[in-house]
């Protein structure tokens, strides 16, 4: 099965993406640890999208898209796409050689994204989320999965959490239509508790 996950920043989508992982047995790709691993790898590519992710705006169609075209080159089953497409350009181009099965758009209201990305903690090594209130590791500043250190993203600093909901609303939200004109979209209600949104996704699959 090939799935995008919408949705804006704080949705839950990584933290979804991991239980998806382990239900559906395909991969997770996901174009923001793509990114955080070449800026910490300190690579050509992390040096030119650093500033860029660290404001909150989007890196170019062009760079992103052929990223994505590259990840995707060698996988033969399924996946879960995941922050990608995030413009109607990266959607569109999209569509040249993927056909997706299933878009998931994960609604929330503004106060609960807020409140999410605030207290988000990340592992430097695996990418995985937690929260400060609602999911804290066992030990705490640890990543349970994998020992790695947890940090707050610059991105996930006040101002720049405003900038990616403004980017979200004006680039990224014209794709619930865009994907609603094609019967791809399936609406999963993304504020209540990680294991009831696994369940509203379950459903929405008819899983
Ligand atoms: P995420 O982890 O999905 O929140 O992505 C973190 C940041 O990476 C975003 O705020 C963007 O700066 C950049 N990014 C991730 N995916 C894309 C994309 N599809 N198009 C452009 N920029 C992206």
């Amino acid at each position: 099965m090939k799935l995008i996950f919408l949705g804006p920043p704080g949705a839950g989508k990584g933290t979804l993406a991991v239980r998806a992982v382990e239900l559906l047995k395909i991969p997770h790709i996901s174009t923001g640890n793509i990114f955080r691993a070449a800026i910490a790898s300190k690579s050509e590519l992390g040096l030119k999208v650093k500033g860029i992710i660290d404001e909150g705006k989007l890196v170019d169609d062009r760079t992103t898209t052929a990223l994505v075209r590259e990840a995707l080159a060698i996988l033969k089953g399924g996946y879960i796409l995941d922050g990608f497409p995030r413009t109607i350009p990266q959607a569109e181009a999209l569509g040249e050689f993927v056909s997706v099965d299933k878009v998931i758009n994960f609604d929330i209201p503004d106060d609960k994204v807020l409140s999410r990305l605030g207290g988000r903690r990340t592992c430097r090594s695996c990418g995985a989320n937690y929260h400060i209130v609602f999911g804290k590791p066992k030990q705490e500043g640890v990543c349970d999965s994998c020992g790695g250190g947890l940090y707050t993203r610059d991105d996930d600093r006040k101002d720049a959490i405003a900038k990616r909901l403004e980017v979200y609303r004006s680039q990224t939200a014209p794709l619930i239509a865009y994907y609603r004109g094609r019967n791809l979209l399936v609406d999963v209600d993304a504020s209540p508790s990680v294991d009831e949104v696994v369940a509203n996704f379950k459903t929405a699959l008819g899983l």
